[in-house]
């Protein structure tokens, strides 16, 4: 059993526990010193229209940049605060370094009409006042537009205490907020959480997306998963887009939006504004 897989210890014996505490509490504590200095970023991923390329929107994925420069995904560390405290203070970190994106995007053509997705963990929503803190970040003299703010919570997440995380779902959609099950298919949702689940839309996990252009199983099981999200009106976003070929697919099997390598990367944010506007400026020649 992997540490990452479970985030517990209870698998583990005698100095593999000890090893394991260890490890999980040197990250926690560089994690926090870098969330202190502010070492902490929001790389931007493009969300497009899978029919013509356009972007809608894009991802906010958490970086821990260090000091020498490498910059750590999260799965490399989110594991060492899983069930902790410092989760929600990143967690609130994330929301009100994403609201401050948004909000400069107001003032810039090619940003203006873009949404941007934010991951947030279940531990998060459960924390009472999560709506009320949203309230008072986006409010001001320059509001954020709850339209434009899409939020992630993968599907096993929202499966866990589901009433209360119900609850405050209704909360961010009654807002105007979108809400997204994010690695849609690698959870247990049945037809009947998805009639109950306030939620605007689906993300694929990019593990269905790998071999959907060449295996035949694998296309299958992705028409099987939009199939569940469609009677439901959901908008439907496709993970892991690395080429042309899984475009087609998707297209064909009802898939209107997508991000990939094949797009785009997750890039620091002044990468992605730059990257927009280029697309604005080819894509509507002479307003530039
Ligand atoms: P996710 O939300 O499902 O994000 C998609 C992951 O797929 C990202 O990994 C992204 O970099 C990666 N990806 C996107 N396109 C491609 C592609 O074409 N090929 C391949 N091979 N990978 C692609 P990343 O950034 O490492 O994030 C991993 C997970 O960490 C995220 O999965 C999300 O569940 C979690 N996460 C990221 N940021 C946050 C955050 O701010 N808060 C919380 N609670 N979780 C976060
Ligand atoms: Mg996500
Ligand atoms: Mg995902
Ligand atoms: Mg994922």
């Amino acid at each position: 059993y992997s540490a990452k897989a479970d985030g517990g210890g209870y698998r583990f014996y005698g100095y593999e526990i000890d090893r394991h505490l260890q490890a999980r509490r040197a990250t926690r504590e560089a994690l926090e010193s870098a969330l202190q200095e502010n070492r902490l970023a929001l790389y931007l991923q493009p969300i497009v229209d899978l029919r013509d390329g356009r972007p809608v929107g894009a991802e906010a994925l958490l970086r821990w940049v260090r000091a020498d420069g490498t910059v750590l995904a999260p799965d490399s560390f989110l594991w060492a605060v899983h069930d902790d405290p410092l989760m929600e203070q990143i967690g609130r970190w994330v929301i009100v370094t994403g609201v401050a994106l948004l909000r400069a995007w107001q003032c810039r053509e090619a940003l203006s009409g873009m949404t941007l997705a934010l991951n947030v963990s279940d531990w998060e929503l459960r924390k009472k006042g999560f709506c009320e803190s949203l309230d008072q970040l986006t409010a001001g003299e320059h509001p954020i537009d709850y339209d434009r703010l899409h939020l992630e919570i993968v599907e096993t997440a929202a499966l866990s205490d589901r009433k209360e995380i119900v609850d405050v779902l209704s909360q961010c959609v009654a807002r105007g907020i979108s809400v997204y099950l994010d690695d849609f298919g690698t959870g247990h949702a049945s037809l009947s959480h998805l009639s109950e689940m306030p939620v605007s839309g689906v993300k694929i996990d990019r593990r269905f997306v790998a071999q959907i252009d060449n295996v035949s199983q694998s296309r299958s099981l992705v028409q099987a998963i939009i199939g569940m999200a469609e009677p439901f009106g959901h908008a439907v976003v496709a993970e892991g887009i690395e080429r042309p070929e899984q475009t087609e697919q998707l297209l064909g099997l009802g898939c209107r939006y997508g991000q990939g390598y094949l797009y785009g990367r997750p890039m620091p944010a002044d990468a992605f504004c730059d990257w927009a506007a280029a697309q604005h400026a080819a894509r509507e020649p002479g307003l530039a």
